[in-house]
């Protein structure tokens, strides 16, 4: 059914039954990946339906509801380089909603604060000697002038820095930023991921990069893209997918909670794990889905009547403390937009859902968070105003060695399903990355629809 048929229903009131009507394109999935998928495909006149399980739109972007604020449930913000998903903000006349910042990054150590934010500040870096940061250079040097790192993907990261820096770089440099983003998998991370995410960071600017945010939070940009969207589409919350099946007719017939949905194209955001359950897809490819890890997060944003740190940013590095990423968000967006209170995230990303910080009850895992801020960076339990504790499971690949034989393409071996998200794209994880495999999808399926 064509979106012109669908909104002159809506606008008579009509609502047909969910079964009867053949869609041109179902999206699993409304976070930045989905909805961006959506906007393209609404933009070309496409009848569009977007399912998600959770009761709002925006995955790992949604947020908090607070009465004078909203703030994200995990920490973001993006950059300049960012085109894809600047471009999409341009196109929902966003701009005027964006603030440019700079803030600070840091490193702890032993109850050191080093900031490193340029390479000055790395030159400066207290925890490197001249030796180490000569080795640190060389291996930067290499990597720039390397083209193609597919042969570092049967090697670790860590056994790669150990043979082309030496012991002090890898611990006292890699290993904290290593295990900031992946937890206890860092260990197994491959060199080629590494190699290729550091030689596409490396044209940092001098001073330091501003960091691109909206003014009253990403609320802002999914509010308009799920307005955008619902125009002569669907966004539709609390349908969570529980079976997605291809009819004889090369349809496919896709269950959520509550509806059946007929559709002629099927795109899933969803994490490869999830998709897996979905449905009964060749052994093969089943496979392929099973090899693809993903990664849990469990993210505490704590209320604060006084700022704690000196920096936005702050790599632990910290076998005893239950976080690795501590980052005070109002050293980026000032209190003044947060009714004076000063937010704190901490967070740690943890190989998959099974650890027993991951299980641990929200009170005992709070306990736990706040014993380590107290003891090591000075919380006094009186500046608490409150704490939310959200947990997410499959947010992101894990680039263990070998990643690149099993790495997933948007084809999959049903044609009409294509998939696109953070397991599509290589190496970079990011919103920018979630837009552009989104618009990817959509022009799979514009092709498929009119092919
Ligand atoms: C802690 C953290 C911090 C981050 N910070 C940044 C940052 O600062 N800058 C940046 O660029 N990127 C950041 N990212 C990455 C960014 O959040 C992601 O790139 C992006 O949000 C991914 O969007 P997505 O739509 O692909 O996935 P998701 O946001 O995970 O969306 C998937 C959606 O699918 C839904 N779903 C799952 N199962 C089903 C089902 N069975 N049926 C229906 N729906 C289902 C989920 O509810 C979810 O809404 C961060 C990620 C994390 C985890």
């Amino acid at each position: 059914m064509s979106s012109s048929v669908n909104s002159v229903c809506k606008q008579i009131g009509l609502t047909l039954h969910m079964s009867e009507q053949l869609h041109d394109c179902v999206i699993i999935g409304a976070g930045m990946t989905g909805l961006a998928c959506a906007l393209s495909l609404v933009g070309q006149q496409h009848d569009v339906v977007v399912l998600d399980a959770d009761n709002k739109p925006g995955g790992l972007l949604a947020s908090y509801q607070f009465d004078q604020y909203t703030i994200e449930k995990y920490y973001h913000h993006f950059f300049s380089y960012d085109q894809n998903l600047l471009e999409l903000i341009e196109q929902l006349e966003l701009n005027h909603d964006l603030v440019w910042k700079k803030a600070s990054t840091g490193y702890y150590h032993q109850g050191h604060v080093y900031n490193l934010d340029t390479p000055r500040e790395i030159l400066m870096f207290r925890g490197l000697s001249l030796i180490d940061k000569f080795f640190l250079a060389k291996a930067m040097l290499m990597i720039k002038r390397t083209k193609d790192f597919r042969h570092l993907d049967r090697i670790t990261a860590r056994d790669w820095l150990l043979q082309n820096t030496n012991q002090s770089v890898y611990e006292n440099f890699f290993a904290p930023l290593l295990k900031s983003k992946f937890g206890s998998a860092a260990d197994s991370i491959s060199a080629a991921w590494l190699c290729a995410r550091l030689k596409l960071r490396s044209n940092r600017k001098l001073k330091g990069e501003e960091l691109g945010y909206f003014k009253h939070g990403f609320e802002t940009l999914i509010t308009k893209l799920v307005h955008t969207i619902n125009e002569t589409g669907q966004v539709k919350c609390s349908e969570k997918v529980i079976n997605i099946k291809r009819n004889a007719d090369e349809t496919f017939t896709v269950q959520s909670q509550n509806a059946t949905w007929k559709t002629r194209c099927l795109v899933s955001t969803v994490a490869p794990s999830i998709l897996d359950q979905l449905a009964i897809f060749p052994e093969s490819y089943r496979l392929k889905l099973e090899k693809n890890h993903s990664q849990s997060v469990i993210c505490a944003l704590i209320g604060l009547k006084k700022p704690l740190l000196k920096t936005y940013w702050l790599n632990i590095r910290s076998d005893s403390l239950p976080f690795a990423l501590l980052i005070e968000h109002t050293h980026f967006h000032s209190c003044d937009n947060y009714a004076g209170e000063h937010l704190l995230y901490a967070a740690s990303y943890q190989e998959n859902e099974m650890g027993p910080l991951y299980r641990m009850p929200d009170p005992e895992l709070i306990h736990t968070f706040q014993i380590g801020l107290e003891t090591e960076f000075g919380l006094n339990p009186n500046d608490i105003l409150w704490w939310r504790i959200s947990r997410a499971a499959a947010v992101g690949p894990i680039y263990t060695i070998n990643y690149l034989d099993t790495k997933l393409d948007h084809d999959t071996p049903w044609p009409g399903l294509f998939i696109g998200g953070m397991m599509t794209s290589y190496p970079e994880r990011g919103l920018n990355v979630s837009v552009q495999q989104g618009q990817q999808c959509a022009q799979l399926v514009n092709s498929y629809l009119n092919g």
